[in-house]
């Protein structure tokens, strides 16, 4: 049996190229996909179209929360509607993925929202139609919901604050690009880092409402089974994507670290899903393995619905001197999230015969 912890982009990728092949179960605790890559637009009131899990994969899946993990056992520990239960595996691959670090700041974890999916549904629903909101962190999340908000809110005073500018690691132009399109979406920006937040207040900053989108933290899970784990909580996995203490474990996506480290993303995390499903499927044919190499083309942001910025990078994801803007922009990112990302989950679902 394999099993995949975590049914989000990387784990239901892995199980879809598998599960026609191979005796798989997938674990998720809801039994909706979660399409996290647009959880800025769940957060400023939209209403998305959901992907089933159970319906994808029937008789394969099973709706639950993964308690522990035990290596030398092979067993795994999971929490069901229908009480614990103790379930065993031939190859676990450990897909659980991310949520926000809101212990990186003090204070938001009581004052903030985050962009992980109940927080971002509850944001949406707590909304004002007037007020004073601030977006804290400098990264792709909070640029893109600082943006939609702002568009599809023009009662609310938008502002985001971070300790580098929004776009500091782009090349400068695109950068500037996305400044002045934030600030024309009437988003005030203020490069100021946040030490911590109280109610109501953040440094300098008054606000109704804040939203902490700083970086991402793995799920304990492997760390608390003893798996090597980097800072971020990450267990560390080899070339193969395997880990090195016990080689029927597989990590991919946010859960995971390869040995060059990569930015947690779906552009890194569904190669890995692809990676890992081609190497079991070779280890049950006995034919051998291939590592991992990972080939980025670019870093997109959506602005609001109508206009994003695709900065392009070299295959090791260093900044290249070419961007696309505007509605071209806009055009390119929402291909890349419902086209590539989306719709390798969607064309890998046909293939197994749906
Ligand atoms: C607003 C936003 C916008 C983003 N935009 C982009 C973008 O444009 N491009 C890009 O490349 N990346 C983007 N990302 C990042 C991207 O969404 C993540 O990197 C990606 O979702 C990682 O996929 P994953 O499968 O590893 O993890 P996840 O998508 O987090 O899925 C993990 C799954 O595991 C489940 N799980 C966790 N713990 C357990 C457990 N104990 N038991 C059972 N199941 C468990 C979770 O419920 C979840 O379903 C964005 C993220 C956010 C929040």
């Amino acid at each position: 049996m394999i099993t995949i912890l975590g049914g989000g982009f990387a784990g239901l990728l892995c199980a879809l190229k598998l599960r026609k092949h191979a005796d798989i179960l997938l674990i998720n605790p809801s039994p909706h996909f979660e399409e996290r890559t647009r959880l800025h637009q769940v957060a400023a009131g939209e209403a998305l179209p959901q992907l089933r899990l159970d319906h994808s994969l029937p008789g394969q899946f099973l709706q639950g929360w993964v308690t522990s993990i035990r290596p030398r056992n092979r067993l795994l520990e999971v929490a069901t509607t229908q009480g614990e239960r103790r379930l065993a595996y031939d190859q676990l691959v450990i897909a659980s993925g991310s949520h926000t670090d809101v212990n990186r700041l003090p204070g938001a974890a009581e004052h903030c929202y985050t962009l992980d999916g109940e927080s971002a549904r509850k944001l949406a629903q707590n909304l004002p139609q007037r007020g004073r909101i601030l977006v804290i962190g400098d990264g792709l999340t909070a640029v893109e919901l600082a943006g939609e908000l702002a568009e599809s809110h023009p009662g609310l005073k938008v502002t985001l604050a971070g300790a580098h500018h929004p776009g500091h690691d782009l090349w400068r132009p695109a950068a500037s690009y996305l400044r002045s399109t934030l600030e024309q979406l009437g988003v005030t920006i203020h490069q100021q880092r946040i030490e911590k937040v109280e109610a109501g207040r953040a440094g300098p900053l008054d606000f109704d409402l804040a939203v902490y989108c700083g970086g991402f933290r793995a799920c304990p899970l492997a760390a608390e089974a003893g798996l090597e784990v980097n800072g971020l909580g990450q267990v560390l996995v080899d070339n193969y994507l395997r880990s090195p203490q016990y080689p029927e474990i597989w990590g991919i996506g946010d859960a995971a670290c390869p040995p060059r480290a990569q930015r947690m993303a779906c552009a890194t995390a569904l190669p890995m899903a692809q990676s890992v499903a081609g190497n079991l499927l070779a280890q049950l044919q006995g034919k051998p393995l291939k590592p991992f190499r990972q080939r980025f083309l670019g870093r997109c942001f959506s602005l609001g619905r109508q206009r994003g910025l695709l900065q392009l990078v070299r295959p090791d994801d260093s900044i290249l001197p070419l961007y696309l803007w505007g509605g071209v922009g806009a055009w390119v990112k929402e291909k890349i999230l419902s086209g590539i990302a989306l719709g390798s989950l969607k064309k890998a679902v046909l293939d197994a015969g749906h």
